[in-house]
Order: structure tokens, then C-alpha cells, then sequence
């Protein structure tokens, strides 16, 4: 279904609407069907015609999608799941074992600590939350012979904190680990964390790589040659960590349908579009926040008052769209989230429409009471791409009604 990429060489823009998306061979459709079969007819016993045998094991949209992401974030090869979640599984059962260590960032996703720390941690794997923002605090928390992976959000979620990938990479490199960077605020419209010496990368393409709040999926892109670390032998035999994803789709199974593919597929080809208005606007509302608000209050890595906005010029072609605030007090964050009326109050981020959330009570509810707990007064808000001027106006009214 898929051939070589031979728009490898070509523009972001270009590859996402163009790599892995050729038309479909049979019947010339720009847009490739979507099979909904489970199972392929076989000509002989073992003769397939496509390379498809069943649904799980392979799919064609999802050779599609998968092909269009590795070539955005140049990696080897990208692995579609079920959800971001999902494929987090998938990265952790194929590099830690009972008895290894994985570095976590003190400021990540919720649920990437619940799964790290209650599923894995039952499974025996330890984990130590860092700072990631800095060097000193992961080098201090990794574990001789023992920790397999450092694990990064940059920019995180939702204190929007930087880490330096590429150093990150080194020091990790330095111990035997593995670096793994969860991309999804980013995406490889402003990030390559690869081209950076990251390992692993990681995407909830729930949220801009979907990009319309109507599918949850995931993936992972894994750099050229990466192996497992300290050469460990693999499930599949070789440790090649794609080949080490491609056997976790195909013996777990957590596989995205033939539906969210497509949509996912769809969504991705306007990323670098809805990217550029994303970070215009939100560069807007972090400018009007800071007026308001003044600069200790507003999280933005693009302003230049932000603790490592120099990182985050050096590694970033754009700050995102991801923009989160002090109210002042835990009362009046819940009056602004509950005041707005472009911006829906609500959970998930990277869609075209705005939205607000508190993320003390509910993204980020279940690390209440572990190092990873966020300010109560903080607001998270998700710029979407409506006319500007009404995000500020709405923003404006919020603010002013809140008190
Ligand atoms: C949403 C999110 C996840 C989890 O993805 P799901 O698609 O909800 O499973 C992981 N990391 C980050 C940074 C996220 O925002």
C-alpha cells in the first residue's frame, strides 16, 4: 500500500499531506478507502496479496498514518495505538522488566504518572519523579544499571516547563538509558526530538495531531537504529525497538480502529497550518495575560521572562499553542474557568476550538497529594483557532467577572 517515501526530501506541509498517502492503486481515489474487513482472502496458505492477513497484525490506513509519522518526525517507524495512553503502554512493556528504574518528570501528563507509577509499579517497576528541566536533579535520580529510560514532556503538562532534549539525551545515553520524549504539546511541527538524540518519541494524537476533538489515539516514532538499552534481548528476538513496537501491536493488540485512523490521518495533514495559528494566537493571549495578570503569573515558553525560554528557542520552531496562568487563588480559577463562553470549559487540548480547564480538579486530579501535584490556582487554556479577538474579548470578560 505504501511505497518508499519519496517525498523524503520535501517541506513539513508537504509530507504531511503527501507521505504515506499515495492513492489508492486500484481505482486511482486521492483518497485512499477505508477497509473495514478484519481478515484478508489469501491466495495459496501464506499468499497474501497486500502483505495483510488480519486486522490486528496490520491494516492499511494504519500503514498510511504510520508512514506519514515517521517521515514528520524522522524516525524509523511510527506505531499507531488506541489511545496515547496505549501507546505509552507499548514504549514501557517493551523497555523496562521487573526490577528496572524509569526517571519520570515531576511536571508530566496525569495519567502517564498513574500508569507509570500504579500499573507498572505493580509490575515492579520503580520510578523516581525529576525536574527534567534540569540535568543535575535526573542525573541525581537515575539509578546505575538499573534505570532503562528517562521520560520527558517538553513542553510539559501544564506548567508548561522546558527540558533541554538533546543535553537529556547525552546524559541519558551516558548511563545505557534510553530517552524518551513525549511530543504531544509540540508535535513535529515545531519539535524533531529525534534530530535531537531522543530515542522514543511519543504522541496523544487525541489532541493537535487529530486536531478537531473527535478521535483518541496514540503513537510512538522510534529513531534510526534505536535498540533496546544495554543490549537486552527483546520479545521479538532482535531488540530493534521498531521491531520490538511492531510485535507489541501485534501480541498486545491496543491498535487504533480503521475509523480514528483515518480521522487521525485527515487531521494531520493541516497540522502545520493549524500549528502557525495556534502559536500566533496564543503568543496574543499570553501577551494580554501578562498585562493583566503581569509576567510571574502567566506560563508561556515563548515569552522571554519564562525560566527556559532560551531551550526552548534553541529546540523549537514555535512555543504551541498550550498556555496556563495563576488566577491568584484556587476560587477565582474556578470563577474563570466557569465564566467563559467561546473557551468550553473542558479537559483535553490541541483541537481547533478553545478550551479552558482547572487543572487541579481535573486533568490533573489524580496526582493530588504525590510530587507531581499542580498549583491551585492554576488555569490551563487550550488557543484554539477562532478569530482572535474573540478569545481575547472572551478572556477579558472572564477575568473581569471573576473579580
Ligand atoms: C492526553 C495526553 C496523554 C494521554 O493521551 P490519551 O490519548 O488521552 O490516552 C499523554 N501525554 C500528554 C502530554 C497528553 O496531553
Amino acid at each position: 500500500m505504501t511505497n518508499k517515501d519519496e517525498f523524503r526530501e520535501a517541506g513539513f506541509a508537504t509530507r504531511a499531506i503527501h507521505s504515506g498517502q499515495a492513492p489508492d492503486p486500484t481505482t486511482g481515489a486521492v483518497i485512499a478507502p477505508l477497509y473495514l474487513s478484519s481478515t484478508y482472502a489469501q491466495e495459496r496458505v501464506g499468499d497474501l496479496r497486500a502483505g495483510y492477513d488480519y486486522g490486528r497484525a496490520g491494516h492499511p490506513t494504519r500503514t498510511s498514518l504510520e508512514a506519514t509519522l515517521a517521515s514528520l518526525e524522522g524516525g524509523a517507524s511510527a506505531h499507531a495505538f488506541a489511545s496515547g495512553l496505549a501507546a505509552e503502554d507499548a514504549v514501557l512493556r517493551t523497555i523496562a522488566r521487573p526490577g528496572d528504574h524509569i526517571v519520570i518528570p515531576v511536571d508530566a501528563y496525569g495519567g502517564t504518572y498513574r500508569l507509570i507509577s500504579r500499573v507498572f509499579g505493580q509490575w515492579g517497576v520503580a520510578a523516581s519523579p525529576a525536574q527534567t528541566a534540569s540535568l543535575e536533579a535526573v542525573e541525581a535520580a537515575i539509578v546505575p544499571g538499573k534505570t532503562q529510560a528517562v521520560w520527558v514532556e517538553t513542553p510539559s503538562n501544564p506548567l508548561l516547563g522546558i527540558s533541554d532534549i538533546a543535553a537529556l539525551s547525552e546524559l541519558a545515553h551516558a548511563h545505557g538509558a534510553l530517552l524518551v520524549v513525549d511530543n504531544t504539546f509540540a508535535t513535529p511541527a515545531l519539535q524533531n526530538p529525534l534530530m535531537s538524540g531522543a530515542d522514543v518519541v511519543v504522541h496523544s494524537t487525541t489532541k493537535y495531531i487529530a486536531g478537531h476533538s473527535d478521535v483518541i489515539g496514540g503513537a510512538v516514532v522510534v529513531r534510526d537504529g534505536a535498540t533496546l538499552p544495554r543490549g537486552r534481548e527483546g520479545m521479538a528476538g532482535s531488540g530493534s525497538l521498531s521491531e520490538e513496537l511492531r510485535f507489541q501491536q501485534l501480541a498486545v493488540g491496543g491498535n487504533q480502529g480503521p475509523f480514528d485512523l483515518y480521522l487521525t490521518a485527515r487531521g494531520l495533514k493541516t497540522l502545520e497550518l493549524r500549528m502557525e495559528r495556534h502559536c500566533a494566537s496564543a503568543r496574543t493571549i499570553a501577551d494580554f495575560l501578562v498585562a493583566e495578570l503581569g509576567d510571574a503569573a502567566v506560563l508561556y515558553p515563548g515569552l522571554d521572562t519564562h525560566p527556559h525560554h532560551e531551550v526552548a528557542t534553541r529546540q523549537m520552531s514555535g512555543f504551541g499553542g498550550m498556555v496556563s496562568f495563576r488566577a491568584g487563588s484556587p476560587e477565582r480559577a474556578r470563577r474563570i474557568v466557569e465564566s467563559t463562553k467561546v473557551f468550553t470549559l473542558a479537559e483535553s487540548l490541541g483541537g481547533v476550538e478553545s478550551l479552558i480547564e482547572y487543572p487541579y480538579a481535573m486533568t490533573h486530579a489524580s496526582v493530588v497529594g504525590s510530587a507531581l501535584e499542580v498549583p491551585a490556582d492554576l488555569v490551563r487554556v487550550s488557543v484554539g483557532i477562532e478569530t482572535v479577538g474573540d478569545l481575547l474579548a472572551d478572556l477579558a470578560q472572564a477575568l473581569g467577572s471573576a473579580g
